[in-house]
């Protein structure tokens, strides 16, 4: 019996040490591809915990950080994982939770197989829905109150309201991809032989694309003419794109004649959409428009309240309003705190007290007054361009030196409360009409091109939260 522990513990070592060597070159191939910080705080935390065959088990502080990666970087750890092991290298997470002698196992699911669900198996059709937006946790506000109500109704009757289309609108972080998700996943619940699609009008731009370069139009349009429930996110997306609205439009037009029901998201109202044809911002107007607006109080605490239970924490009352006090402008922002929370929790090897969260807050405050001065935007903007800060103040007319010049004016007029003269005396004594070019050319820019959208909308988390 005594031998077979030792042999059973030499073994355990052994495997300790691979699971150290292999997670050591994980994290090599990981550090080349994630920010400073990222790594610090989302990476560095886990342990390698032991190999089994093809398995690497990895302890992780929390549950959380299981879902934050899995939602981040799961791409990155999965390709990390394969190039380190090789094709059937999987990966667990074990939630390393102190009191607990049976840590919670997690596979890591899309390692070993990609999610689906059940009832897409059933009619094999890809919804691109995730489980996580349901209407069960999202927070009731006057601020989402008429969006939310027409969602649930179309969601009961997809089709059979005059809601359609469906077009909701608000700023970022708000809650448009959260509502129009939950709305699927309500139909997929109750009428599981709808077909139900959900993307954005970025990659419904882009397939069109492939399918005009394949020769497949014809196929492609008779896909999204066969859907019962069209919903696109983000439809500002194919503003000044004349050839995707062409086709949009007659997609529209058939779905919406065959009482087929469509569900529209954007970051402004139909009538604001330019560069979007007059039919098709007509006919988004035709069903019902419903804002989201920014949370007030009450909402952002009930939100605060629902985010921690699901990240499996709860918060005192005081820790709950100091942060819906001091966190205002949007739910995505109220997550990035409560995320920053727990990873300075977790980092710190610290429960969360009134003291941790003070010091929270007030880092995502100062680094949004302090780090969001012209100088330091023009700083990171010209690291990543990859451009020498003093050319963007000089008269370079190189295309990516204008680019960073722009995109470092676009976000200073839209971060900082400087003037639009002081932001350009800032960049050469330029006057204020150029900077009102670059900014409306930004703008024109990150409505037509997903990847400068997202590039600009990243340097700007970085420079309000840090993350
Ligand atoms: P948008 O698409 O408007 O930019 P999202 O739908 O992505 O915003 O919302 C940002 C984050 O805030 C998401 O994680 C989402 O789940 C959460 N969220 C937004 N509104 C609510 C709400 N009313 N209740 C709970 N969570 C919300
Ligand atoms: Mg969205």
């Amino acid at each position: 019996m005594d031998n077979l522990k030792i042999s059973i513990k030499s073994k355990h070592k052994k495997s300790v040490k691979n699971s150290s060597l292999i997670w050591k070159e994980c994290l090599r191939i990981i550090k080349q591809n994630v920010s400073n910080i990222t790594y610090n705080t989302w990476f560095l935390p886990i342990k390698p915990f032991e190999l089994e065959e093809n398995t690497l088990k990895i302890h992780v502080p929390n549950n959380f950080f299981v879902e934050w990666i899995e939602e981040h970087y799961n791409t990155l750890i999965n390709q990390t994982i394969r190039q380190v092991m090789g094709h059937d290298g999987k990966l667990v997470y074990i939630i390393n939770d102190d009191s607990d002698d049976d840590p919670t196992l997690f596979d890591n699911p899309t390692v070993e197989a990609p999610k689906i669900n059940p009832k897409q198996e059933e009619n094999n059709f890809e919804t691109n829905l995730s489980p996580r937006y349901q209407f069960d946790n999202f927070i009731k506000g006057e601020s989402n109150q008429l969006a939310r109500a027409a969602a649930i109704a179309i969601s009961e009757n997809p089709g059979q309201t005059s809601f359609n289309p469906l077009f909701i609108y608000g700023g970022v972080g708000l809650g448009k991809t959260h509502l129009i998700q939950a709305i699927g996943n309500n139909i997929l619940k109750k009428f599981p032989h709808k077909k139900n699609i959900y993307l954005s009008a970025d990659i419904f731009t882009t397939q069109f694309v492939d399918a005009i370069q394949s020769n497949n139009v014809g196929e492609f349009s008779s896909f999204y003419n066969n859907i019962d429930v069209l919903i696109i996110d983000d439809i500002q997306f194919l503003t000044g794109r004349e050839k995707t609205q062409d086709l949009f439009f007659h997609i529209f037009n058939n779905l919406h004649q065959a009482r087929k029901q469509i569900i529209l998201s954007s970051d402004r109202p139909p009538k604001d959409l330019k560069g979007m044809s007059d039919r098709l911002i007509s006919r988004f107007q035709w069903g019902l428009s419903a804002d989201i607006q920014a949370p007030d109080f009450e909402t952002r605490i009930a939100i605060l309240k629902n985010k921690g239970d699901s990240f499996g924490i709860s918060l005192s009352n005081e820790i709950l309003d100091y942060i819906a006090y001091n966190i205002t402008s949007n739910i995505r922002e109220l997550e990035g705190c409560l995320i920053k929370l727990l990873a300075n929790a977790s980092l710190s090897g610290k429960e969360i007290d009134f003291e941790l969260t003070r010091k929270t807050v007030k880092e995502i405050s100062t680094r949004k007054e302090a780090n969001i001065s012209i100088d330091n935007i023009t700083k990171l903007v010209c690291e990543e361009f990859k451009v020498d800060e003093n050319k963007v103040r000089e008269k370079n007319r190189k295309k990516e030196v204008v680019l960073a010049r722009q995109i470092a004016m676009f976000l200073s007029k839209k971060l900082t409360k400087a003037s639009l003269k002081t932001i350009g005396l800032h960049f050469g004594g330029r006057d204020h009409s150029t900077v009102i070019h670059a900014f409306n050319n930004i703008e024109k820019l990150t409505a037509e091109d997903v990847s400068l959208n997202e590039l600009v909308n990243g340097l700007r988390n970085k420079l309000e939260l840090g993350i």
